[in-house]
């Protein structure tokens, strides 16, 4: 006998009907000898609803009155679902992140889980029943509900995965696997039977929103086997899974895109040492977190200029606090742009081959498409340009680099 963790996302609990899906899809699993924890999220477009709500009551709601809100969404869906199952004669029990003990640190909005208890999950599998959790929420020290950061139902999944030494941590979504990139904006994408850990992290980082990032640290640090399927046909959707000797090593993997980002610029800094410092330290005490940045010197050596990007949501905050700064240093200009998109390529086949980059570049510059940013790492090349090229560039670079067609090995 197996135990499960299956999770279902917003579209797949989005309605009564689809609630009921699930219930049977719970029972298919059962059917075939496994024991099932469930964890859901609120039913599609609830937890942007309870958002709106709260905006039209604050500009700047109180953290943690955001997370009673908005962990009610899927207070709903688990004991939906629980009746569901009931119904078919199956014993199950829903759970509250803090019934069933998922601490969490106390940052609300984007809590971290740090232990769940597992004694009482435990007990009620003994007792034959199915364990309902819900997702994206948990409860610090003192007590307060917390939530875990937007797609965090993921991250309860494998976390609870990881908790209960599952046998697998399957994630029901509205597609049937990870793809070589967002199959809605590329419909050659190929869905990918594999892909590691290392190469799902990136992906989620750099703007696959497939799985929550923290879901995919939780799996490799862990070691829990994780699977993509669809809620809605059957598959074998994607593993991911440790770095193999058997696995086919793809030179990319994937595309990811990202359209939550803003750039700021500041021309003509006194060129001293310690000048990143006094430029980001302020950026960085306001809690904005600071991803590319290109410095150039000027060619007379006495001035500077730096660039850096931020999430769109920081931009106005980030381009405050910098002109500020401008003026305590001199500076001669500050810009910034929130019309910019970042591109990347990633695939762990990147390690052992040369040209990845130029052939990015020399694609993108084929259709006319400016670069703006470039950034590397070991197993990931990313972009910076215009909003407008956000379609056409993930097209061009699934096209160059042939990603609709099978690895050939
Ligand atoms: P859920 O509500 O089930 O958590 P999400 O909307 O969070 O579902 O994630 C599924 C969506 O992720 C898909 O509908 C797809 O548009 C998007 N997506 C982005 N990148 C990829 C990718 N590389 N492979 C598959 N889906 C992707
Ligand atoms: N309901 C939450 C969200 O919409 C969590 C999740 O779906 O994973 O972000
Ligand atoms: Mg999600």
């Amino acid at each position: 006998m197996a135990l499960i963790v299956q999770k279902y996302g917003g579209t797949s609990v989005g309605s009564t009907e689809r609630i009921e899906h699930v219930a049977d899809k719970v029972m298919d699993s059962r059917a075939k000898g496994n024991d099932v924890v469930v964890v859901v999220s609120a039913m599609s477009g609830e937890t942007n609803r309870l958002l709106a709500l709260a905006e039209d009551i604050s500009d700047h709601p109180t953290p943690r009155e955001l997370d009673v809100l908005l962990s009610t969404g899927e207070q709903v869906t688990i004991a939906l679902l629980s009746m569901a199952l009931e119904k078919r004669g199956c014993a199950a029990r829903s759970y509250t992140g803090s019934q069933v003990h998922i601490r969490t640190d106390s940052t609300h909005n984007k809590a971290r889980i740090r232990e769940i208890e597992d004694k009482r999950i435990h007990a009620d599998l003994a007792a034959g029943r199915v364990v309902v959790v819900a997702g994206f929420q948990g409860v610090d020290d003192n007590g307060n509900i917390t939530t875990l950061g937007r797609g965090g139902s993921d991250t309860t999944a494998v976390a609870l995965a990881a908790a209960l030494k599952a046998d697998e941590c399957q994630i029901y979504t509205d597609v049937d696997g990870v793809y070589t990139t967002d199959p809605r904006l590329v419909p050659e994408a190929r869905r990918l039977d594999r892909i590691t850990y290392e190469e799902m992290q990136e992906m989620a980082s750099l703007g696959s929103k497939v799985l929550q990032i923290r879901s995919v640290s939780f799996a490799s640090r862990y070691n829990v086997p994780l699977r993509v399927l669809s809620s809605f046909e059957e598959g074998e959707g994607t593993l991911i899974t440790c770095e193999d000797k058997e696995m086919e090593q793809a030179l990319i993997s994937g595309i990811a895109s990202n359209r939550d980002e803003a750039k700021l610029t500041i021309l003509g800094v006194p060129d001293t040492p310690g000048v990143a410092y006094q430029l980001l330290g302020p950026i960085a005490d306001a809690n904005i977190e600071v991803d590319m940045i290109i410095q150039n010197v000027a060619p007379d050596g006495a001035t500077t200029d730096f660039t850096f990007t931020v999430h769109r949501n920081d931009y106005s905050r980030a381009l405050e606090i910098l002109s500020r700064t401008a003026d305590e240093l001199g500076a001669r200009e500050v810009s910034g742009d929130d019309k910019i998109v970042k591109l990347s390529l990633v695939g762990v086949g990147m390690r052992s081959h040369a040209g990845i980059a130029s052939t990015m570049f020399a694609a993108l510059a084929k259709e006319g498409v400016n670069i703006r940013m470039i950034s590397t790492s070991e197993i990931k090349i990313s972009v910076v340009v215009d909003e407008k090229y956000l379609e056409l560039g993930v097209r061009i670079l699934h096209e160059a680099f042939d990603l609709a067609q099978p690895e050939k090995i």
